[in-house]
């Protein structure tokens, strides 16, 4: 006869059983993410330090940073290069938005302070991430901090405070 096959699942639990029966069927999904090329970044937020990259071809003119890191140039496409922007990191908001519905996934409490950082005129981008406490307001200056206890490993490593 052989061995009998068992069902391994867990029963639905339903939801009407007429004029139709209705199951709740909970789907959920793992999804398998790599930083790639970026890996670094992430890894140094963990470590309180925050790295950005630049193009290195001596040809290209494109000579300012890029935060959030790009692995390849935009302008040229040859593959950027690691450099560290020292503590204390000091920016100034340069836009800022107040999120009281936050999407779904949204890891933070809310209401919260989506901030755009200015980070000056090294750098060809605005970085975006959140206020940690107070309210913001534009030209306000700010300091990067990062979550090195506990790290999220991902981009809500980094944060910002007031400078004061
Ligand atoms: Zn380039």
């Amino acid at each position: 006869m052989g061995k009998e096959i068992k069902y391994t699942g867990t029963p639905l639990k339903i939801i009407q059983e007429k004029p139709e029966m209705v199951v709740e069927w909970p789907r959920s999904l793992k999804h398998f993410h790599t930083y790639g090329k970026l890996t670094k970044f992430f890894q140094e937020l963990k470590n309180g330090r925050l790295f950005a990259t630049y193009c290195s071809n001596f040809n290209c003119e494109e000579k300012r940073l890029w935060l959030p890191p790009r692995a390849d140039c935009p302008d040229c496409n040859q593959l950027t290069s690691w450099i560290e922007v020292p503590n204390p990191v000091i920016g100034e908001v340069y836009t800022f938005t107040k999120v009281e519905y936050p999407g779904e996934g949204i890891e933070l409490e809310y209401p919260y302070f989506q901030i755009d950082i200015d980070l000056g005129s090294q750098f060809a981008t605005i970085f975006k991430s959140y206020l940690l406490y107070g309210e913001p307001y534009i030209g306000m200056e700010v300091i990067a901090g990062f979550r090195t206890d506990n790290p999220t490993n991902t981009i809500l490593d980094i944060f910002w405070i007031p400078k004061k």
